[in-house]
């Protein structure tokens, strides 16, 4: 998915990394003659991409940014009480990531990006959301599951 730049860092090597408002990062290196990006080398260069977008294959890969911290969770929900909200397609605000727990059955989880997957959670298991990212649920079966709210 399209992520905005919200600023920049150095790792340990030395190398410009992109801070995306998913809470990824994406290194953004000047390699000449490889990789030329000379713009990252400036204080100008850098704040003028402040707001532009990059491609993070982290969030099309559902995986789950480091050091973010849970604010929020809502009730459990069963096959019966499951929110009609939640079984159509929906999407968490920027810069919220939300974590499906199943604690007994099979939840149904489908995402809309970058293709159409239905991911099957089993009890113990947990589905992860990405901000903005449109997604469905839907119970097969007898089901107890919670989301989880997680934040910077
Ligand atoms: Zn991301």
């Amino acid at each position: 998915m399209k992520r905005n730049i919200v600023g920049f860092h150095l790792d340990e090597e030395g190398d410009w990394v992109a801070e995306l408002d998913c809470y990824h990062g994406q290194h953004v290196r000047h390699a000449p003659p490889f990789i030329m990006r000379p713009w990252v080398t400036t204080e100008e260069g850098r704040q003028d991409k402040i707001g532009e977008a990059l491609e993070c294959v982290r969030c099309d890969a559902l995986e789950f940014p480091e050091d973010l911290v849970p604010y929020k969770k809502t009730a459990e929900f069963t096959e019966i009480t499951i929110p009609k909200g939640f079984q159509k397609d929906h999407s968490t605000k920027e810069g919220t990531w939300g974590v499906i727990k199943v604690l007994q059955g099979t939840l149904m989880y489908t995402v809309n990006y970058p293709t159409v997957v239905e991911h099957e959670i089993i009890a113990g298991q947990q589905g992860i959301i990405p901000p903005c990212l449109l997604h469905s649920v839907r119970a097969q079966g007898p089901v107890v599951f919670f989301v989880e709210f997680y934040s910077k």
